[in-house]
């Protein structure tokens, strides 16, 4: 699978475009600039073998080491960390491990750790009242996002910033959607015009078509 797999001798130099160094970690053993491959989960020394997994939490983000973002946490404030989950980037508070994902990458990485998640044995319980009642800014635009339930898998309250095309996922909702048991439980109840893009109809086409 990893034929790319750094070999245990001689140097080993980071194929140009299928990877990018990280300012954010130098590697321990050899202080080379580590990289992050395409498709994987773990950096790469850019010079030596060493190779630093990235752990995940129970959304599957892993943190980028060192790789803090322009943009705040709208919960608690503190700068957010690039991350990435199921091979896509997003942005992650090292604080409350809520996500800030492009709504164009938020199916796909729901797609991807479906692969590998373990489906929940019962569907989750509706969100509730008062989670739709909290506002939050827009990390990047500052404007107040919409707070909405979401119309797809999982049962949960999600923010999003129309403008920026941006959706914010509390920690553990990302891990309701992808281990949700009913693919869009009360889709059409919920459905509201904010929801149109990332409806449980735009969830269940954007699958057919991948
Ligand atoms: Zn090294
Ligand atoms: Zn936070
Ligand atoms: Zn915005």
């Amino acid at each position: 699978m990893d034929d790319r797999r750094p070999i245990s001798s001689g140097r080993r130099v980071a194929p140009p475009g299928h990877c990018r160094s990280l300012a954010g970690m130098n590697c321990p053993n050899c202080g080379a600039a580590m990289y992050l491959e395409q498709g994987q989960e773990s950096l790469h020394c850019s010079y030596c073998t060493y190779a630093h997994a990235l752990s995940a939490n129970s959304d599957g983000v892993r943190l980028l080491p060192g790789e803090v973002a322009d943009v705040a946490c709208p919960v608690c404030r503190i700068k957010l960390q690039r991350a990435i989950a199921g091979s896509h980037e997003l942005l992650c508070c090292p604080g409350c491990q809520g996500v800030l994902v492009a709504m164009g990458q938020f199916m796909k990485v729901v797609r991807r750790l479906r692969v590998k998640a373990r489906t929940a044995a019962d569907p989750f319980p509706a969100p509730a009242a008062s989670e739709l009642g909290r506002c939050i800014d827009c990390p990047q635009c500052g404007g107040r996002m919409n707070t909405y339930a979401y119309g797809g898998p999982g049962n949960i309250v999600i923010d999003n910033c129309p403008r920026c095309a941006l959706n914010w996922l509390d920690h553990r909702e990302l891990e309701r959607v992808v281990t949700a048991p009913d693919a869009s439980p009360n889709a059409a109840a919920w459905a509201t015009p904010d929801t149109k893009g990332i409806s449980a109809r735009g969830f269940e086409g954007e699958d057919k078509v991948a």
